[in-house]
């Protein structure tokens, strides 16, 4: 359908090259976009691409480190050399420390915070300037359930999942006037590298998510390729500032 149309657009992803970040990749991808897998890990970032290609899309990758302000300039810089334009960005990279708040180093709070609330600002910054040049783009960010409930395992996580929200709703008010769409999409729990591990280390994990889950499974990456679409596309070009869940009725359940 023409409203989720994506021929000719160009998206980047931070943490495109596995999870939730690779599944939003195959929605675009299907939808048309070109992708700029961004992640760390070059390997990762080369199957991704191939993946992509394979599914008849045009990919390209750039090795990024979201902490690092310079990198993501840099991701910007070839983005547009591979593609000449850059519509659509997500920003995906995150990690999760698990320990009680009494026990985190303050290098640990530093570096989640920088890489999954920073690192988004950082992104968004570097984006901004080409979106205005071609009158517009759309900006979506990765929230969580955290964004919305705590856990005791997770205090630097869940402030920066929360205020991720936040600063989607800020800069979709400042850049309503440049026709840039920014939402927030909290996933549940999906099954990905980031969740096998902590399945492992917090016992009954696994089945209080079944059971509180109306839909009855976990998440799985592919499951937020539509939302992907269509906060990437005209079809939501009224919607701006939001935090949508994606999490089979988890925040509605209890
Ligand atoms: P993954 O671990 O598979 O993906 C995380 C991605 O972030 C990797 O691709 C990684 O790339 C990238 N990344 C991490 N740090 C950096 C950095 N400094 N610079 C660039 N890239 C970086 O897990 P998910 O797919 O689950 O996570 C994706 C997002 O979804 C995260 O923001 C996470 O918080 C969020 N989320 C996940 C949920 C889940 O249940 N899985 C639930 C709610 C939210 P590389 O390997 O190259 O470093």
């Amino acid at each position: 359908m023409k409203l989720f149309d994506l021929s000719g657009r160009v998206a980047v992803i931070t943490g495109g090259n596995g999870g939730i970040g690779l599944g939003m990749g195959r929605g675009l991808a299907g939808a048309g976009a070109g992708v700029m897998v961004a992640g760390r890990n070059a390997e990762k970032n080369a199957a991704a691409v191939a993946e992509l290609e394979a599914l008849g899309a045009k990919a390209a990758a750039v090795e990024v480190d979201v902490t690092d302000a310079e990198s993501c300039g840099a991701m910007v810089a070839r983005t547009l050399a591979a593609f000449g334009r850059v519509d659509i960005l997500v920003n995906n990279a995150g990690i999760g420390l698990r320990r009680q708040p009494q026990d985190y180093a303050l290098e640990e709070w530093h570096r989640v915070l920088e890489t999954n609330l920073t690192g988004a600002f950082t992104c968004s910054q570097a984006v901004y300037p080409q979106m205005c040049r071609q009158g517009g783009g759309k900006i979506i960010n990765i929230g969580s359930m955290l964004s919305i409930f705590g856990a005791s395992f997770s205090a630097p996580y869940s402030a920066s999942k929360g205020g991720i929200v936040q600063l989607g709703k800020s800069l979709a008010i400042a850049w309503a006037e440049d026709n840039i769409q920014v939402n927030t999409v909290l996933p549940g729990w999906i099954n990905t590298e980031l969740t096998i591990q902590t399945r492992k280390d917090v016992s009954g994990l696994h089945e209080r998510v079944l059971a509180r889950t109306p839909a009855g499974r976990w998440g799985e990456p592919e499951d937020h390729a539509g939302i992907a679409v269509f906060l990437a596309s005209a079809a939501s070009d009224f919607l701006t500032g939001t935090a949508i869940p994606v999490d089979g009725g988890y925040s509605i359940s209890i």
